[in-house]
């Protein structure tokens, strides 16, 4: 049961991290809100639909549990439907789409979507949050920021200076991602393998319908994600030239025989964390101030599960279990 009397705890940042710490929490009694400022549930575990209807997971591209927790959480996931093996190695993607998971974690629970926070005032047991487009929320009790380290940094130092300082010292490599829809047989594979090509500027490639519960049917969609270093160096380019720039190296490893009727790029500034704070979450109690993502262990999907829980457990007053 909810503890209706006391404030509430405000959750920034609805990707999984932010999921799970607010599930945990709920779970517990308390009294969550999550606000997200992109349209819906995911964060990087992304899926885009575009207005004719095809859907790309442009972000992450797999998870995989390295220890027994995120393993147990895979496993319900896929009980439920929301995720499903593929290929080898123990990988799973989310199904139908890579953003599943993370909207059936935060499904029944209070949720604003399309709600950027610019700021987090006043003291300890009476916080608000001041939303992009004027609106507030609070006051809560607690605030737990799971919004990506350099935003976390900016949104924490007025209130939290040494939780803004452990967040301002994580390091990201961006990855530009090239969405491409081909006519059925415009390509030779069928479907495009999934690979790591030794490439300058690509890192990844797989297409959708490769994925376990995918639309199967033409056109063809093809992700692919730029190296670190070539999204670096075309990292402040518009989205068209971008596109433009990026197709024109991923078509070689396609051997195209037309051109793609879809390409549209997407920009990740802060894609893969390189150099992690080095704890599972920050929270300070007296405050009621915490953050998580997968920037506190490492750029990887258990990670921000894994912070996510941890955060959970600090805030319950279980970290020592
Ligand atoms: C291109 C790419 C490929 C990847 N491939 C893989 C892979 O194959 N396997 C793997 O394990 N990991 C992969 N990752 C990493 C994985 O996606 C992340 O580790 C994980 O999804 C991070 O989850 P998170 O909850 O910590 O952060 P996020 O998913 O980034 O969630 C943070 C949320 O906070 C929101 N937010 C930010 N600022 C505000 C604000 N001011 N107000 C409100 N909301 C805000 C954001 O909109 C976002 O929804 C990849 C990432 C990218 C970008």
């Amino acid at each position: 049961m909810a503890e209706q009397g006391k404030p509430g705890i405000a959750v920034i940042g609805a990707g999984l991290a932010g999921g799970i710490v607010a599930r945990d929490l709920a779970a517990a009694g308390r009294r969550v809100h999550i606000v997200e400022k992109s349209r819906g549930a995911g964060g990087r575990m992304a899926t885009r639909r575009t207005p004719e209807g095809l859907s790309f997971d442009h972000g992450a591209q797999f998870f995989r549990a390295h220890g027994p927790d995120f393993g147990a959480e895979i496993a319900a996931w896929a009980a439920r439907g929301l995720a499903a093996p593929w290929g080898a190695d123990g990988r799973f993607v989310g199904a139908p789409a890579m953003n599943v998971p993370v909207k059936a974690l935060v499904a029944g629970l209070p949720l604003a979507v399309g709600s950027a926070v610019g700021a987090i005032t006043g003291a300890p047991g009476r916080w608000e949050l001041t939303l992009a487009d004027g609106g507030r929320l609070g006051p809560v009790a607690a605030v737990l920021v799971t919004a990506p380290a350099p935003q976390a940094a900016t949104l924490l130092a007025p209130v939290a200076p040494a939780l803004a300082e452990a967040a301002g010292g994580v390091r990201y490599a961006p990855c530009l991602a090239l969405m491409l829809a081909y006519p059925p047989d415009a390509l030779a594979d069928a479907p495009v393998p999934a690979q790591r090509p030794d490439h300058g500027a690509i890192a990844w490639m797989a297409e959708e319908a490769s994925k376990p519960g995918r639309a199967t049917g033409a056109p063809r969609r093809i992700v692919v994600h730029a190296t670190p270093a070539w999204s670096r160096a075309h990292l402040e380019e518009t989205p068209e030239a971008i596109a433009q720039a990026l197709l024109a190296e991923a078509a070689p490893l396609l051997a195209a025989s037309a051109a793609p009727l879809h390409a549209v790029a997407h920009r990740w500034r802060y894609a893969l964390v390189e150099e992690p704070v080095g704890r599972a979450c920050l929270w300070d109690a007296e405050s009621g101030l915490g953050a998580a993502g997968d920037w506190c262990l490492g750029g990887r999907v258990e990670a921000a599960y894994d912070s996510g829980r941890a955060l959970a457990r600090a805030v319950l007053g279980e970290a020592s279990r």
